[in-house]
């Protein structure tokens, strides 16, 4: 029997070991690190979510790069909208650079659609999205994904990282919910 945990009214079942992750993750790095050796790039990690996988990715890059934290907070301008959202936290010049967004989870793509959206506009070199999680079976936008860790079947996860309303990012294994 799978290993099942209770956050607030859900239940989940372990379906991703730790193990299984850091496999992957090292994969992933390895391509990098050959894709971009000559790059110098600088990885733009965005939080919440990704910062457990971000730590592990980062240990296994061995190529020069730089590596700074961002996040997509709700817009407080003069036409509010729930949905509207804006990267904050930039303090670098990407004019020119090779840009690498770590997130943690690529769903329907809207998230990362409009992040790329927002740093285009500030003329990098080229812009890569490394993924750990990617749901295809989601996804709605036209996004290139050059790194992606592990394809997942479109199921509600929490663990490494992702949340459910705040718990279960501390979580080494990943674990998806029971229909119940
Ligand atoms: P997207 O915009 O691609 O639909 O969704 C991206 C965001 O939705 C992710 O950064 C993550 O915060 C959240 N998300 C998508 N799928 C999951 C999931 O299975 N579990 C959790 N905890 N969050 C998810």
């Amino acid at each position: 029997m799978k290993p099942v945990i209770r956050i607030k009214d859900k239940t989940f079942e372990r379906s991703i070991s730790s193990a299984k992750i850091l496999m992957e993750v090292k994969r992933m790095a390895a391509s990098i690190n050959t894709a971009l050796a000559d790059d110098s790039p600088l990885f733009l990690v965005v939080l919440n979510g990704a910062f457990m996988f971000a730590a592990d990715l980062m240990k296994e890059i061995t190529i020069p790069c730089e590596v700074s934290f961002v996040k997509l907070a709700s817009y407080h301008g003069t036409k509010t909208s729930g949905n509207v959202k804006e990267l904050i936290g930039l303090n670098e010049t990407i004019s020119g650079r090779t840009v690498v967004v770590v997130e943690d989870i690529v769903d329907t793509g809207i998230t990362m659609h409009r992040i790329i959206n927002s740093l285009n506009t500030m003329q990098p070199k080229a812009i890569h999205i490394a993924t750990f999680f990617h749901k295809p079976d989601a996804l709605q936008k036209d996004i290139q994904i050059d790194f992606v860790g592990m394809r997942i079947p479109d199921a509600f996860i929490v663990g490494y990282g992702l949340d459910y309303d705040g718990y279960g990012r501390n979580l080494k294994d990943i674990y998806t919910l029971i229909n119940e």
